[in-house]
C-alpha cells in the first residue's frame, strides 16, 4: 500500500510522495490544458519547496498570503507567475512586494488607493485586483467561511463603486472549502448576478481555492465547463489557485508509540503531537486517518492516541487496531502534506518532524531533520 518502508524513518516524520503528489498534479494540468485556465498552488497549505521545481512542470505559479510566500515562490518555483493577496498589505512589505509579484489583489478600495501609486512606481507590468465578498458560501464552520457575517474578506457588493478605478484588470474571489464543482456553480451564479456587470472588459477573474478538485469523487466535467463558460462570456482567463488539491492525500506522519497505559480504556501515547504537528486536527476539528487501523471497537483493540506534550487535549482520536499496540509500534496517519509542515510548531519545546521525500523509485530522502536550536531559536 505505501510506496516506502516506514521501519527506516525517523520518527516523528512527513513523508511525501512522488507519484501521488504528480498524480494530482496531472489531474489539474489536465484541466488547465482543457480551458486554457491557469492554476497556481495556494502556498498557504503546501510550501515544500524542495518539490517546486515538479510542481513547476505542471503549475502555472503560486499565490501568496503577503511578502514572505511571494519571496519563496519567487525564488523556488522558477518561471512560475507570482500572486498575492493579503487582507491588509503593510508599507514597509509593499515596497519589496512590488519588486516581486506579478499579479496583486487588494481587499479594498481603500488599500488599492493607498498602495496603487506604488504599482505605478514600480514600472513593472502588475495586473491588479480586488477581491469581491460574493456574500454566498456553502461552508458551514465559521472560522473558514469567508462570507460569515460582517467578514473583513473581501468587499461586499455595496462597497463597489459604479465603474472600476483605472488599472484594476481582474477580480478574486475565495468562498470555498474542500468542495466540489457543483458549489463552484452555485457560488459563480451568485457572483455573476451580484457582480456581473463588473465582468465584461476585465481580462481576470480568480476563482481562490477550496476546490478539491485532485479528491476522487470531483466532478471534474462540470469545472472544466464552468470554467470554459465563464472565460468565453467575458473574454477572460480564469485562475483557480488551490492549496489541499496540490497534495491532497499526497502525504503522511509516521509516529512511533512510546507508550501504551490505560484510564478505563487503552491510552497511547505517540511521539508525534496533534497540536504541535497537526494542528487541524484540533482546530477544525477532525480525525486523519491510520493506515491499517479501524474505527473505534471496529477491530478487537481500541486506543486513545494523544501526543507527547502536557496539554491535555492534545488527542488525536481514537482507533481500533487488530493487534495490541506496544511501545516501538509505527502509526502512519494519512493526508498530512498540506496544511501540517506549514502550521506545526515546537509548542512544549517539541521536536519538528523531519521531512522526508520519497521518490517514484521507492527511495526516500530526509528533505529536513530539525533539532533542538530550532526551537531555541525562534525564542
Ligand atoms: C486558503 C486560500 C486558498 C487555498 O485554499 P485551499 O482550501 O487550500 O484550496 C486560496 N486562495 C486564498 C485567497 C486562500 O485564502
Amino acid at each position: 500500500m505505501l510506496n516506502f518502508d516506514i521501519s527506516l524513518l525517523p520518527t516523528p516524520c512527513y513523508v511525501v510522495d512522488e507519484a501521488l503528489l504528480r498524480n494530482n498534479l496531472e489531474i489539474l494540468k489536465a484541466v488547465q490544458d482543457r480551458t486554457g485556465c491557469k492554476i497556481l498552488l495556494a502556498q498557504k497549505a503546501f510550501s515544500m519547496y524542495s518539490v517546486y521545481p515538479i510542481i513547476s512542470e505542471y503549475l502555472a505559479g503560486t499565490t501568496a498570503s503577503g511578502l514572505y510566500e511571494a519571496k519563496l515562490g519567487k525564488e523556488e518555483m522558477l518561471n512560475g507567475e507570482v500572486h498575492v493577496y493579503a487582507p491588509a498589505y503593510k508599507k514597509s512589505d509593499f515596497k519589496e512586494i512590488v519588486t516581486i509579484v506579478d499579479h496583486i489583489v487588494f481587499n479594498s478600495f481603500e488599500q488599492y488607493e493607498k498602495f496603487y501609486p506604488d504599482v505605478l512606481k514600480s514600472r513593472r507590468n502588475i495586473e491588479v485586483g480586488i477581491r469581491m465578498n460574493p456574500e454566498y458560501s456553502e461552508i458551514e464552520t465559521d472560522i473558514y467561511n469567508p462570507c460569515f457575517k460582517n467578514s473583513r474578506l473581501g468587499t461586499v457588493i455595496a462597497e463597489f463603486p459604479d465603474t472600476l478605478p483605472e488599472g484594476i484588470s481582474g477580480l478574486h474571489f475565495h468562498t470555498m472549502c474542500e468542495q466540489g464543482a457543483d458549489v463552484l456553480e452555485r457560488t459563480v451564479a451568485a457572483v455573476e448576478e451580484k457582480f456581473g456587470k463588473y465582468l465584461h472588459g476585465l481580462k481576470w477573474l480568480n476563482f481562490g481555492g477550496g476546490h478539491h478538485i485532485t479528491r476522487e469523487d470531483y466532478d471534474i466535467e462540470k469545472l472544466v465547463e464552468i470554467v470554459k463558460r465563464v472565460q468565453e462570456k467575458y473574454s477572460l482567463t480564469v485562475y483557480l489557485e488551490p492549496g489541499e488539491a496540490v497534495a491532497l492525500n499526497a502525504g503522511f506522519l509516521v509516529t512511533e508509540v512510546l507508550d501504551v497505559l490505560k484510564n478505563g480504556m487503552n491510552l497511547a501515547i505517540t511521539d508525534t503531537s496533534a497540536a504541535c504537528h497537526m494542528p487541524d486536527v484540533l482546530e477544525m476539528p477532525y480525525r486523519p486517518n491510520v493506515i491499517g487501523a479501524g474505527m473505534p471497537g471496529e477491530k478487537t483493540y481500541t486506543y486513545r492516541l494523544g501526543g507527547p506534550t502536557c496539554l491535555a487535549g492534545d488527542i488525536i482520536g481514537d482507533y481500533s487496531f487488530d493487534n495490541p499496540l506496544t511501545a516501538g509500534d509505527r502509526l502512519v496517519f494519512c493526508d498530512m502534506a498540506i496544511y501540517s509542515m506549514v502550521k506545526n510548531n515546537t509548542f512544549n519545546g517539541m521536536p519538528l518532524p523531519a521531512i522526508v521525500w520519497c521518490g517514484e523509485n521507492g527511495i526516500c530522502k530526509t528533505i529536513k531533520k530539525f533539532g533542538y536550536e530550532d526551537f531555541k531559536c525562534r525564542l
